[in-house]
């Protein structure tokens, strides 16, 4: 059920079913021929696809998200820290308030993961009406792992353009592309420390590997996948009782009977 599409009554309805999917995107370069918001536009269309077999409230995509790392490319917006945690806050809340206890946060952009677990802790002793769920980007890690011809991918690659030209071929401008293989320009060596500045300096471009070698049927085949696995993963915690009462025991005083 798409939450901006539907009636007051319907969504009313669908509170029974206890879930509700919030899709997170960015506005971020995505090399030359991908726009600006297609994590987005990908992931709240693999929601919607798994709400027909499986019902679900969906809520319109979050595009307005954590884009720090890139944030010195053209057309990139980026919310602050402090604003963004707080906006989830709001959000989550939202929902809960509508009655839906179990909410969905199913993220399309690597740049908000940190975000998302720090929220998620945020979360843990505010007593809330609901537990939020985080799946991981790519549920169908092993079915695309197999259909990659290409070594190295995470942004604009041959995975993220293979998606596009199934879902947005029409968004998708191949004749873009440059030509040759994108590795990793950083040029230095601090491993095993990580800093902020590691995705830009190995991916000024923001695009990763060849994008050549997507296709629109890989997308489809990469697609249905995740699609089967996140209604999989929207049945197991319709099932799932224990996460909220597990969170319902942080907000207890500790030292009473
Ligand atoms: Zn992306």
């Amino acid at each position: 059920m798409q939450w901006e599409k539907s009636t007051a009554a319907e969504i009313k309805s669908l509170v029974k079913e206890e879930v509700c999917i919030i899709p997170l995107g960015s506005l971020e370069k995505h090399g030359e021929h991908l726009p600006t918001g297609i994590d987005g536009l990908v992931a709240h269309k693999i929601a919607l696809l798994a709400a027909e077999q499986e019902p679900v409230a969906v809520l319109p995509p979050l595009f307005y998200t954590y884009v720090k790392p890139m944030k010195n490319l053209p057309g990139a917006i980026s919310i602050e820290t402090d604003l963004l945690l707080s906006f989830l806050e709001n959000v989550c809340d939202e929902v809960g308030r509508n009655g839906f206890r179990k909410i969905i946060l199913a993220n399309g952009h690597g740049g908000n993961n940190a975000l998302l677990n720090v929220f998620a802790q945020h979360l843990i002793d505010k007593d809330k009406p609901y537990a939020v769920y985080i799946p991981p980007i790519f549920m169908a890690h092993d079915v695309i792992r197999k259909l990659l011809e290409t070594p190295e991918t995470g942004h604009a690659c041959e995975l993220e353009t293979s998606f596009a030209l199934y879902l947005y071929p029409e968004l998708c401008q191949m004749d873009k592309l440059p030509e040759g293989f994108s590795t990793s320009q950083k040029d230095y060596d601090v491993s095993p420390a990580s800093t902020s500045v590691d995705w830009y300096a190995s991916y000024p471009d923001a695009y990763v590997g060849d994008a050549h070698k997507a296709s629109a049927e890989k997308g489809r085949k990469m697609v249905e996948a995740q699609v089967e696995r996140l209604v999989e993963l929207i049945r197991k915690i319709k099932a799932d009782d224990k996460v909220l009462k597990h969170l319902s025991e942080f907000a207890l005083s500790l030292g009473h009977d």
